[in-house]
């Protein structure tokens, strides 16, 4: 079902679309001539058989038109009160939008200590899928109003690649008010150009493209590129393109050469469950590891055991993402810890046959094992 081309999007049913602040308010509010354009293009493709989730932003924006906020710098604690404020404005547009067809819109609000909790992440696409089955159209943004600060979303880009794998979509679509990805920067380059298609994005080079947006939301062209990255690492293409741009969705599902393509990696695709483990879970401690296990773990692809293991920081149980570093802090992979930082602090250095008499119980042989472990090299 997942397509590596534009004309194999044709085939893609499930489709995940992120529209950013920047095309869904003006400065009196949202602008729902844009709001309803895309609705009536998703209805009438929903008509043919596809499903769609949304990530979408803009409650801030249409909280501080509520409430004739002008000034650019205002506090957490404001915005989240303008979250508050706008949020039910916006996903009444989406309802009323989606209700002329005959479609259902299902409000989605999270954070990223939900997708942190493996447990929590998992129920979400639980929900997720009841909502599919039941022909509604799931509609996701920030839970901004509950949100701390160190650990928000960086913006809702980043909140579309982390949920992609839980939408269950084939092809990501990004819609902004640029006409796709620049060659380089246009606001400083006369001679930049729309780049169709990126046939193999690398994290390194995604600086180097251009950005030609105004800013409203939180994101840029470089949040854009890195949520399509991290698509691409699960074989899920992207398409970059102008929210403005008359049946844009549908052009990009028909496969004609609407904004940016970014192809989906080809080999060694990541799990979803990599994937969680190299871009969404947040380390809850340090292993520190010697030369020889980090070797093993490089060169060999050898899961962690406790002999290799020189020291461990943090908090955290069995069961909770660990990061493995070097003697030196290069962090070398994240995993699943079989046990708890009290647990580590007492088998470290000790070989396998002794683990059991240490703990007193019959314990795994690894701190970490391979199958639940991505080396950083994997995702960066
Ligand atoms: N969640 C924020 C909002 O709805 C937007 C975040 C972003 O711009 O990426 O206003």
């Amino acid at each position: 079902m997942r397509s590596g081309t534009r004309a194999g999007i044709r085939k893609c049913r499930r489709v995940l679309v992120k529209i950013g602040s920047q095309v869904l308010t003006t400065e009196r509010g949202l602008n729902n001539r844009v709001i309803e354009r895309l609705c009536d293009d998703m209805s009438l493709l929903m008509d043919r058989g596809r499903e769609f989730a949304l990530v979408t932003s803009g409650a801030i924006a249409e909280g501080r038109a509520i409430m004739r906020v002008k000034e650019a710098d205002i506090s957490l604690s404001k915005k989240q009160a303008l979250a508050a404020i706008g949020q039910g404005s916006l996903m009444r547009a989406y309802t009323d939008a989606f209700r002329r067809y005959g479609y259902t819109a299902a409000q989605i609000l999270i954070t990223r200590e939900d997708l942190d909790n493996r447990r929590r992440y998992l129920n979400i696409r639980n929900t997720l899928s009841s909502l599919f089955e039941m022909g509604a159209v799931p509609i996701i943004n920030e839970n901004d109003t509950v949100a701390v600060e160190e650990i928000q979303f960086t913006d809702n880009d980043m909140l579309s690649a982390m949920i992609l794998p839980l939408v269950e979509a084939h092809v990501l679509v990004i819609l902004t008010d640029m006409e796709g990805v620049y060659s380089k920067d246009p606001k400083i380059h006369d001679d930049a150009e729309i780049v169709h298609e990126i046939a193999e994005l690398r994290p390194k080079d995604i600086r180097g493209y251009g950005d030609g947006g105004n800013r409203l939301g939180r994101g840029g062209i470089a949040s854009k590129l890195e949520a399509a990255y991290r698509a691409s690492m699960l074989g899920v293409p992207t398409v970059i393109a102008s929210a403005y741009t008359p049946q844009v969705i549908s052009s990009i599902l028909e496969g004609s050469q609407v904004g940016t393509f970014i192809h989906p990696k080809k080999k060694a695709q990541l799990t979803q469950k990599d994937h969680w483990l190299g871009f969404v879970s947040r380390p809850k401690g340090k292993v520190v590891i010697d030369d020889g296990a980090a070797a093993m773990i490089l060169g060999r692809g050898k899961s962690l055991l406790p002999v290799g293991v020189v020291d461990v920081s943090g908090s955290f149980k069995a069961g909770d993402p660990v990061e493995i570093v070097k003697r030196d802090g290069t962090p070398i992979a994240v995993g699943l810890s079989n046990f708890a930082t009290e647990e580590v602090v007492k088998i470290m250095g000790a070989s396998t046959s002794e683990l059991s008499m240490i703990l007193r119980y019959d314990c795994d042989d690894e701190v970490v094992h391979r199958n639940n472990m991505i080396v950083r090299k994997e995702t960066f």
